[in-house]
């Protein structure tokens, strides 16, 4: 028994409120109050002594149950299908284990799919007639939300599919990586992860900010109503991507001998990693070297039985089916302490508080120095210096605090951020969460920008490091980006120590030919807010692609025609249009200009655009919401090298059919060419093709 409770009774009620109130802020608020690896202690826990003592188990204990993310601001409906969690192995040999056991329940041997266990929230979709009627969240795993308009904003979702049957789809709608990197940065207090920021955005209460946030889905099971032919989860997965559903290409197929996988995965006509049993460890330990090089969140593999008959003799539990095991990752997290807290200021003039802690190894590398973002998330932690916390690796890349486990009681309780800049003096000002240094000529914030301008990200300066801005900065020769090109190098660096004859030539050459990079670089290099690579492709491709037309909307302060440009924000919009008003930035883009820096697109110039239709042959027909005329989708298709014709015939790959498509769609039936309906034709053109899509081929 643990010492600090006087009997089993009392640590049991205890474990049971701690998870609900860890569940509440977890699934309901998306504010997790401890780490996932915290909340799985407790709950193995509850069921170590549930399964010791079971007259200590209640009705109501959350290892019963679904943990509940039910909201009441979204009607509720009930499931026609079992939306359960799953049991989870922390080990291939628990893995292995559970396998053996399995096998030997059903006295057989089994297939089993191990597919990525996609950090994210749970969806079912209910299609009716071919149509998407519901999309409902897990919930309590009985009743869940009904957020349909939401997640019909998720253009990878396909409102209709080729089949009138009844169809539960169950998926995971997630955020990629790096849509979360960009949509965090504006957050006043930033999420701890895709995971929580995609759940707050489906339960939004307005669809037309969920379209805003670039959500994607893999679904992973189907429920036919009635039918009998789809006999194991194989034909589940490629019968689905034959509707257009996403589903996740990563996925691994094991039996007892390599030679019957690799023959049953080739039979169901997907991609993916053909193994024995034996080789499920080493695609284990290669799978979770490799999750942090995926462009999304996975918290672990699922394991489960593929033959669904199998399925059905196993049966479910309260909490989770017994025929799949969630193999979870072990979370990178340490504790340290907080020696101090230092103030940074960046760029844009904007203080940012960073910990610097006492150096811990985390998954593999040091940490001492951890963002804390600004004062709110101070305040929400109750963070002061000296005291013990729990950090981690949030995607196993970026350190996070993620809670005090030990206040110092010597210490003046929660941090507060000094009133003035700690480089300038001026004093700081608060904008929304954040605070800045509102002194534009602050020498960290000048010299932020040059090293910003030059870097591979803007500019990229060939031969010019942020060591030799150190050094012109210090000598006093910069005081904007522009004065890199008026600097006479050789007068200002001959005398320096490390700068030889041919150094310098090097970095003029750099400076001369930095003169001919793109329009889209130059726009990015300026160090507008918010406005980075992906912005000003946006801006660009919404033919606002010459500085003249960018600053005549900041001159008519014309917010709204920046707005009109889907996936540009009203907080993105104000923050361009205020600087494009700024006169130090005006100063600076006229003597970007004088040196010859390219101030509007190259005609012809090609936006990054893939080319994920070459070699295919597409016929459009009917008509479309989004593509009107439907030239637009023809467009589409040929930007990304395809080829279109305006008949069927044998050497047509797709058929792209809108709403009243006629005898083409028969003629497309009749020689098995590719149907796609507009929404999926849309999720097609917004996805990014993997590496391997892109040669066509798939291996783990
Ligand atoms: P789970 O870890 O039991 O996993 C089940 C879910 O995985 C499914 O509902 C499904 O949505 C998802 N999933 C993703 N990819 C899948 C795939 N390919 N196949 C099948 N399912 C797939 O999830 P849960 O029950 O929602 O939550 C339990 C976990 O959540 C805990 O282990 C803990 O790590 C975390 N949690 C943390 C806190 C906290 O306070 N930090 C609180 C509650 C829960």
């Amino acid at each position: 028994m643990n010492a600090h409770y006087d009997t089993l009774e009392e640590e049991v009620e205890d474990l049971i409120e701690q998870l609900r109130r860890y569940q509440q802020a977890y699934y309901v608020d998306n504010r997790p109050l401890v780490s996932d690896l915290a909340y799985d202690h407790l709950f193995d826990r509850l069921v170590a002594l549930e399964t010791e003592h079971p007259q200590l188990r209640r009705q109501d204990s959350p290892t019963q149950r679904v943990g509940s993310d039910l909201d009441s601001s979204f009607p509720e409906v009930r499931h026609t299908i079992p939306v359960l969690s799953l049991d989870k192995a922390y080990s291939d040999a628990q893995l292995l284990a559970w396998i053996e056991k399995t096998e030997h329940k059903v006295s057989q041997d089994v297939g089993i799919v191990i597919e990525e266990k996609i950090d994210g929230i749970s969806i079912v979709l209910y299609y009716e007639e071919g149509l998407l009627v519901r999309a409902v969240t897990r919930g309590n795993g009985t009743v869940g939300n009904d957020v349909t308009a939401n997640v019909k904003t998720i253009r990878s979702v396909p409102l209709r599919i080729p089949v009138a049957r009844k169809l539960a789809v169950r998926g995971e709608v997630y955020l990629p990586r790096q849509s979360f990197s960009a949509l965090n940065e504006q957050m006043d207090v930033p999420y701890a992860n895709p995971r929580n920021l995609a759940a707050g955005t489906i339960r939004r209460i307005k669809s037309s900010e969920v379209a805003k946030v670039p959500l994607q889905i893999f679904v992973y099971e189907g429920f036919w109503e009635d039918d009998r032919q789809i006999g194991n989860h194989l034909l589940i997965l490629s019968t689905l991507a034959s509707y257009g559903f996403c589903i996740n290409p990563n996925m691994g197929y094991f039996t007892r001998d390599a030679q019957t996988s690799r023959a049953n995965l080739e039979r169901a006509g997907l991609k993916g990693f053909a193994g024995s049993f034996a080789e499920i460890g080493s695609y284990i330990k290669a799978h979770t070297a490799a999750r942090s090089s995926l462009p999304y969140e996975i918290d672990g593999l699922v394991a489960k039985v593929d033959e669904l008959a199998l399925r059905e003799s196993l049966g479910y539990t309260e909490h989770h089916p017994r025929w799949a095991m969630a193999y979870k990752f072990e979370s990178p997290q340490a504790q340290t302490v907080v020696q101090a807290i230092d103030i940074q200021v960046g760029r844009t003039g904007r203080v940012t508080p960073v910990a610097r802690v006492k150096p811990v190894q985390v998954a593999g590398s040091i940490i001492s120095n951890i963002t804390l973002h600004n004062q709110d998330y101070i305040d929400m932690l109750e963070l002061g210096l000296g005291d013990s916390v729990e950090i981690s690796r949030r995607g196993d890349v970026i350190p996070a605090v993620e809670r005090v486990i030990e206040k110092n009681e010597q210490s003046d309780g929660t941090y507060h951020m000094p009133p003035t800049c700690p480089v300038c003096s001026t004093p700081l000002v608060q904008k929304g969460a954040h605070t800045f240094c509102p002194n534009v000529q602050c020498p960290a914030q000048v010299k932020g920008r040059i090293e910003f301008f030059i870097s591979k990200e803007a500019m990229d300066i060939e031969n010019f490091g942020p060591e030799t801005a150190s050094v012109l900065f210090e000598l006093g020769l910069m005081q904007d980006v522009q004065d890199l090109y008026t600097i006479d190098y050789r007068k200002a660096l001959c005398d320096q120590p490390g700068f030889g004859e041919k150094k310098i030539r090097l970095i003029e050459e750099g400076i001369e030919k930095s003169k001919n990079q793109s329009f889209k670089r130059v726009l990015v290099a300026l160090g507008i807010p918010e406005l980075g690579k992906k912005g000003a492709e946006i801006l660009i491709n919404a033919g606002l692609d010459s500085m003249d037309k960018l600053l005549e909307v900041a001159r008519s302060n014309d917010i709204e025609q920046l707005v009109a440009i889907k996936q540009v924000g009203m907080k993105s919009a104000r923050m361009y249009i205020d600087a494009l008003q700024d006169p130090v930035m005006l100063k600076r883009i006229e003597a970007l200009s004088a040196v010859g820096l390219k101030m509007e697109q190259d005609a012809g110039e090609p936006m990054s655009i893939d080319q994920r239709f070459a070699g295919q042959v597409w016929c459009v027909t009917g008509s479309f919401t989004h593509f009107n005329p439907r030239s637009l989708a023809m467009d589409e298709v040929t930007r990304r090298g395809g080829r279109t014709v305006s008949s069927i015939t044998g050497k047509t790959t797709h058929l792209l059919a809108g709403s009243g498509a006629g005898s083409k769609l028969d003629a497309a039936r009749n020689l098995n060419i590719t149907i796609v309906d507009e929404q999926t034709f849309l999720s097609m053109l917004e996805q990014t093709p993997t590496e391997e899509e892109k040669q066509g081929e798939f291996s783990f």
